[in-house]
């Protein structure tokens, strides 16, 4: 069984009805509830395989104002 903390007991748990979800993030996560008082709790897994999403630096070309017809 996982361990999480209940906010509401103030007190680490085993979470009932331990289920794994994926959250928006794509990260993994225990869902489930303290089997003390039926606060649900989640528990973060951590990063998954996938690596940090890193974005690639934009590379930024400035193009200068060329007045056109200027003599
Ligand atoms: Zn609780």
């Amino acid at each position: 069984m996982p361990e999480g903390y209940c906010v509401k007991c103030k007190a680490k748990k085993e979470i009932a009805e331990a289920a794994e979800v994926t959250t928006k993030n794509g990260r993994r996560a225990i869902k489930g509830k303290c089997p003390t008082c039926g606060t649900v709790m989640y528990k973060i897994l951590g990063g998954k395989a996938t690596p940090a999403p890193a974005t690639p630096p934009q590379p930024v070309t400035p193009q200068p104002a060329k007045p056109q017809g200027a003599t």
